[in-house]
């Protein structure tokens, strides 16, 4: 199934626009992956300047191809990652941060991906972590490589903590080349082509677009095009199984659960940070507020 992005303006300073293949009219998840934006590439000037906001219910997967971001967040963290690292930030019951691109380098090309916590996990306590340490696995004699973020590959495991058997990787593939990988029985896969084009199980992907796997298939095959090297993100899981309803930066399973998490975070009291975590200073001062809740009664979906 070939998922196309639709553009998506976000609520920063510098109204950046990327590209959102999940969640899909079409598709909603694949496995726990519950969100996949695209961003860039695109001059720093035009970065990322997010203020603080909030997260409940889900783990945000920061990965970057190009470019530096700082994130700051309410559990005390201050990292800066760049390219080939990942951060991952376990909102569990609530969490805030703001994330600010930096100029060192012109361009900023990344993924921020989101992971929706199982009901059993969903109100842990908040936690962040960065990983510089993870593998890269040949995945043939010709220099196609995947690095792997989350879960493992070919022989090649991160330690990221997920709480949902999860796998996340960049494909490296030169140009005309391709390569097959085994698939885990009745999990969920989907190949984003960041950069060239690809032929994945026999379907033509173009740049940007994401394609899931049919769930009959046992193996993936991707092609790299003949005229440009491929670099693509790879993303599979087992399927969470639970319905979820996502509106803003939360992701939870009832309509009040939302109403509350909202109405904590515009509240900016005490109540606040025993939710959000404590205010915390940044290079971009300020936070977002929550939106108004359109007139209906939100609903979980599968
Ligand atoms: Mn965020």
């Amino acid at each position: 199934m070939l998922l196309e992005p639709r553009t998506v303006k976000l609520s920063t300073r510098t109204g950046i626009e990327v590209h959102r293949t999940i969640p899909h009219g079409r598709r909603r998840t694949i496995g726990a992956w519950c969100f996949v934006d695209h961003f860039g590439p695109t001059v720093q000037t035009d970065g990322m300047v997010v203020a603080a906001h909030p997260h409940i219910g889900l783990q945000t997967v920061t990965w970057l191809f190009e470019g530096q971001v700082e994130h700051r967040d309410s559990v005390g963290s201050v990292q800066l990652i760049r390219a080939g690292e990942v951060n991952v930030m376990t909102s569990g019951r609530g969490i805030a941060h703001s994330e600010l691109s930096l100029a060192d380098s012109e361009l900023l090309h990344a993924v921020q991906l989101w992971v929706a916590l199982p009901d059993s996990e969903r109100n842990r306590s908040a936690h962040f972590e960065h990983r510089g340490d993870l593998p890269t696995v040949e995945l043939n004699a010709h220099g196609a490589t995947a690095k792997v973020f989350i879960g493992e590959l070919a022989g090649a495991a991160a330690a990221t903590q997920v709480f949902s058997p999860l796998l996340g990787a960049e494909l490296r593939i030169p140009a005309g080349q391709s390569v097959t990988l085994s698939m885990t029985p009745n999990w969920d896969y989907g190949v984003l082509v960041v950069d060239g084009r690809a032929t994945v199980n026999g379907e033509y992907v173009d740049t940007r677009e994401l394609v899931a796997l049919e769930p009959d298939a046992t193996q993936i095959t991707i092609e790299a095009g003949a005229d440009a090297d491929l670099l693509a993100v790879l993303l599979g899981g087992e399927p969470l199984g639970e319905p979820l309803l996502m509106w803003w930066n939360f992701v939870a399973r009832e309509h009040n659960e939302i109403v509350e998490a909202r109405e904590l975070w515009n509240s900016e009291g005490p109540a606040r940070s025993a939710r959000f975590g404590a205010d915390f200073e940044d290079q971009i001062g300020g936070w977002i507020p929550a939106p108004e809740l359109p007139n209906l009664i939100l609903q979980a979906r599968y």
